[in-house]
């Protein structure tokens, strides 16, 4: 029986792929593969924090799910050799879930809040002056018997992580005094991601087998990993329980996984773009409309893949879909000029 894999599923992670995830998870500098640039800096401002024996200044990541951002900030309090603490913005949503966890925090710890903009705007203001002061003003008492209260908290780093930079508020973003964007994997260093895996898991696996997952992992490690387990389970059951192409092709195309890697709302995109719009230009805001979904989750998710494997350009006019799309979605010409494809 043919079963369907969950692209998205896997982009948010289930439990077991977060148990998954964890056994996989690089946990120095030198495991992480690709974000070059940032790896290259992060490690002089950890050195030089080291050096001065004071916490880190505060690191925004922003970037699509699944690129690395919760497993850089406990490689960041590896290095530090500090704790780590871990939550989300929708999770502290009262002051009091704020001020509990930042008084827990000892010197120089890592505080990591996913999903930081989806902080409620009143802990929002409680986190400014714990960021630049490590202090908390908490009201204890409600009514006539209120009173402010003050504690001083031990200096930390706070990591927060988001895949929508565009709704951090603007004195929040101010706070962060380092920040970096991840950007989507190539797919050399997700071949070497797929390979470190399956070393991990034991399970032998050929360069050509992991390029294969890696050409379909939608430039993401958090997929290339899901993808892996999958085949594995091929290998065992149907091959050698060895990884080759032969046996990684077959599972990818069992497993409905698109050529491209692409999922169900990338290639809603592009067939929107063509069937409704003629291909575009089209503004952001009309695609999103069409789609029932938000043009900022569009912008900031979903288009930058596309235009990096040149599904999609960005024209001053709105954005337009390119031949690939076209090609890849089954229409072999044009339906604007009707001129056939090669
Ligand atoms: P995010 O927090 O951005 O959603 P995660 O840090 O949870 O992403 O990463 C998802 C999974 O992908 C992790 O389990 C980790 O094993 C793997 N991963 C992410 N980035 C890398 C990388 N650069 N090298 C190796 N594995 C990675």
């Amino acid at each position: 029986m043919e079963e369907d894999f969950d692209i998205r599923e896997s982009r948010q992670g289930t439990e077991r792929d977060r148990d998954f995830e964890k056994a996989l998870r690089p946990a120095e500098f030198d495991s992480f593969s690709g974000q070059e640039k940032i790896i290259e800096n992060l490690r002089v401002f950890v050195t030089a924090a080291k050096m001065r024996g004071e916490s880190l200044d505060h690191v925004l990541l922003h970037g699509p799910p699944g690129l690395g951002k919760t497993t850089l900030s406990q490689i960041v309090a590896n290095e530090l050799g500090v704790g780590i603490k871990i939550t989300s913005g929708p999770v502290l949503d009262k002051p009091g879930d704020l001020a509990g966890i930042l008084t827990s925090l000892e010197e120089n710890d890592v505080l990591f809040i996913d999903e930081i903009h989806r902080l409620s705007p009143v802990v929002e203001e409680y986190l400014y002056s714990a960021m630049e002061d490590f202090r908390i003003d908490i009201m204890i008492d409600k009514g006539p018997g209120a009173r402010s209260v003050q504690l001083s908290l031990s200096p930390f780093t706070l990591i927060g992580a988001t895949t929508r930079s565009g709704l951090l508020t603007s004195p929040l973003r101010a706070r962060f005094g380092i920040n970096f964007h991840l950007e989507y994997y190539d797919h050399e260093v997700l071949e070497r991601i797929v390979l470190r895996s399956a070393r991990l898991l034991d399970v032998k696996c050929t360069g050509e087998a992991a390029r294969e997952i890696a050409l379909r992992s939608r430039g993401t490690p958090r997929i290339a990993n899901a993808l892996l387990r999958r085949v594995r389970d091929f290998a065992m059951v149907k091959g050698s329980g060895v990884i080759d192409p032969e046996i990684a092709r077959y599972a990818l195309e069992a497993l409905n996984i698109d050529r491209y890697g692409l999922d169900e709302i990338d290639n809603k995109i592009l067939t929107t773009i063509i069937t409704k719009f003629k291909g575009g230009p089209v503004g952001l805001t009309t695609i999103a409309t069409a789609l029932g979904e938000d043009p900022g989750t569009i912008e900031e998710v979903y288009e930058p893949f596309l235009i990096k494997e040149g599904f999609l350009k960005r024209t001053p006019r709105g954005r337009e879909v390119t031949e690939l799309a076209y090609i890849h979605l089954g229409h072999n010409s044009d339906p604007t000029t009707g001129s056939l494809f090669a």
